[in-house]
């Protein structure tokens, strides 16, 4: 069931980024199992999928023990300082930096288990309230700062925009994104590279393709809906 689904979504964004004149290869669906079995994980790596996203930290590192075979698992929701050390040699990217004292301390995990970790940086294009991430006028700053840590790599930026009846409405918030991301290019900055956008859901993936996405994180059209209350 769940390989249907994810064959499905990925037939929609192949053909989304075909119709934008994109090339499908450049995007990477993420299958985001939060909540989810480690059974629906295993069929899907029995098809082939290898992205995974996780919002939480002890989620991630339990389906990341165990997994039949090594898979990339994205962490996609806030991180809390006090939980870097378990995650920073377990997820292939963190999606959601979004404080100074948050990536100093993955530098200094990642320094002592000798690793790099590759990060995005979350706006909070929307400027809502109830969602983390830096506004757009902090992003710069940061990842000037960030440019001199030896052991953390900007690939780009993240954004979760809000949860709307139609997904035009998020439109504007993904090209601010895409624009945010041109700007802080142009600038050239050492050791900050700005080729992922993170930026997409069930809801709206396809007009944030449309719009410049690289990596669109999809549940429930994979999953199905999630059960908080059993999760
Ligand atoms: C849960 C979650 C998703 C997936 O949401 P769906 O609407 O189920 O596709 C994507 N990104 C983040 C950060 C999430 O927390």
């Amino acid at each position: 069931m769940v390989t249907d689904n994810y064959r499905t979504v990925r037939e929609q964004v192949d053909a989304c980024a075909l119709r934008c004149g994109r090339n499908p290869e450049e995007i990477t669906l993420i299958a985001v199992s939060k909540t989810k079995p480690l059974s629906d994980i295993e069929e899907l790596i029995q098809a082939g999928v290898r992205e995974f996203g996780e919002n939480k930290v002890q989620e991630l590192c339990e389906k990341w023990e165990n997994v039949s075979q090594p898979v990339h698992f994205h962490l996609i929701g806030h991180l809390q300082t006090n939980k870097v050390k378990y995650i920073v040699d377990k997820a292939c990217m963190i999606h959601s930096v979004d404080s100074l004292r948050l990536a100093k301390e993955i530098q200094k995990e990642a320094a002592k288990k000798q690793v790099t970790v590759e990060i995005l940086i979350e706006v909070n294009v929307a400027e809502e309230e109830s969602k983390f991430g830096l506004s757009v006028d902090e992003v710069l700053p940061l990842v000037q700062e960030i440019s001199g840590y030896p052991n953390l790599h900007v690939n780009g930026l993240m954004t979760i925009a809000p949860f709307v009846e139609d997904p035009e409405e998020n439109r504007n918030y993904f090209r601010a994104l895409k624009q945010l991301s041109l700007d802080i290019k142009e600038k050239n900055i050492d050791n900050i590279d700005m080729n992922v956008l993170s930026m997409g859901m069930t809801n709206d993936y396809l007009v944030a393709i449309e719009e410049g996405a690289t990596m669109v994180r999809v549940g429930t059209a994979i999953f199905g809906t999630r059960n908080y209350a059993l999760g």
